[in-house]
């Protein structure tokens, strides 16, 4: 049987599980906020874990088209001391393929392939329990039902509400992002001081990281710890003043670390919120979550993993049918929480030492997990 099933939100999470439901003739709706895939700059390059995203994709029949387009030079990472000395300088071997690098313009526009997104379609909530099914308001104050809506709607997710009560809250650590075109050909010296890689700082709670994505772009994070409201006498909209507050918060570090913050167009602001480590909830029919909308966590290479895993795993556990649909989704949940609680807490600790008072324990975390 064929239930109704929707996804709301069209991100690594909503695309992975659509597409691997697609694989296997199941229809779903995908309703996906922004007007089109363009709508938004796509953000940086994701890498994408043997086992979890690239396992993902497997599952999609995507693997070996990500293996053409991805980077798996991009693994290579630096690592200076403030002063700009080279203290670790790790290149993957030719043949490594752990966790190889792609643009998200690039993983969306392989996972959207054949999929039939309807994009405009923002959801404003879901009530679930009613006598035609969980229904689905839209924020043209439409309204459609469904036997499953799939919440993978990121972060703010406007499903969330209907299985827990729970919001996300701020880490500490905020983050203001830049980006430099053309690095090889218009900054060959930061070309060089980024390599194919990334390059990565780590001060005293605050850090700075160059990273390439294709097409000699790079972005730039610079990571502080600070109240939520630290901007509240600068203009974020006013590159020039957010560049000299970067400048006066990175103050003493070597001039061609500055130049990835001097040479930086414009810059976008993301505070760090995640959800609790391990949140849980107790099923309701009809509605689960993917993605960061269950389990948001510190950006440290996890969250789009385990959310393609998620899409992919619950894709194709409801498409083996033909087990009841509810006993499938509340499975497929448990599995989800244990997976992910361990990466909540992975995810965390790596924060606390990534952006820590002792510099020193960001070089140990980096000798632990990338030994020489
Ligand atoms: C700087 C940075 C670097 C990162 N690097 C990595 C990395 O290297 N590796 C990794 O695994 N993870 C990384 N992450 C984490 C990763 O980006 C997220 O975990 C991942 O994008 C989560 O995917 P998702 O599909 O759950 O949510 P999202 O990517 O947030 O997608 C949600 C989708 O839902 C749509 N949507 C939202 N609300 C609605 C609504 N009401 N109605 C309809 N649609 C809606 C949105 O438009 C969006 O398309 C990084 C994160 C950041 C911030």
């Amino acid at each position: 049987m064929r239930h109704r099933i929707a996804v709301v939100g069209g991100g690594p999470a909503g695309l992975t599980f659509a597409r691997v439901l697609h694989r296997h003739g199941y229809p779903v709706a995908i309703l996906e906020r922004d007007p089109g895939p363009d709508a938004r700059p796509p953000g940086g390059t994701l890498d994408l874990h043997e086992g979890l995203g690239q396992r993902a994709l497997d599952k999609a029949g995507l693997l070996a088209e990500f293996q053409a387009l991805s980077r798996p030079e991009g693994q290579a990472m630096r690592i200076l001391d403030t002063d700009g000395t080279v203290l670790r300088d790790w290149q993957p071997r030719p043949d490594d393929r752990a966790n190889p690098e792609i643009d998200r313009g690039q993983l969306r526009d392989l996972l959207l392939g054949p999929l039939d997104v309807r994009w405009g379609q923002g959801v404003t909530q879901v009530v679930p329990g009613t006598r035609d099914g969980v229904l689905v308001h839209f924020d043209d104050g439409r309204q459609e039902t469904f036997d499953l809506v799939v919440g993978a709607d990121g972060a703010w997710s406007r499903i969330r509400p209907a299985v827990s009560p729970v919001t996300p809250h701020y880490t500490g650590v905020t983050t203001v992002e830049t980006s430099l075109d053309d690095v090889d050909t218009r900054h060959p010296d930061l070309a060089r001081l980024i390599g194919d890689g990334s390059v990565a700082v780590y001060g005293v709670n605050r850090k700075l990281v160059a990273q390439r994505n294709s097409g000699g772009h790079v972005k730039v994070y610079a990571q502080f710890r600070a109240p939520l409201d630290w901007h509240s006498d600068l203009d974020l909209a006013d590159a020039e003043a957010v560049r000299a507050s970067l400048l006066a918060l990175f103050d003493g570090w070597a001039a061609p670390v500055l130049d990835l913050l001097q040479r930086g167009t414009a810059f976008v602001h993301r505070p760090l919120h995640v959800l609790p480590v391990s949140h849980t909830w107790t099923h309701v029919p009809g509605v689960t979550l993917l993605g960061d909308a269950a389990h948001l966590m510190p950006p440290l290479g996890a969250g789009a993993n385990l959310a393609m895993l998620e899409g992919a795993e619950l894709a194709e556990s409801i498409a083996a049918g033909p087990g009841d649909l509810d006993d499938t989704v509340r499975a497929f949940e448990e599995q989800m929480w244990v997976r992910a609680g361990r990466w909540a807490k992975i995810t965390t600790a790596g924060l606390e030492r990534l952006v820590s008072p002792d510099p020193a324990a960001a070089l140990a975390l980096f000798d632990q997990v990338q030994p020489s």
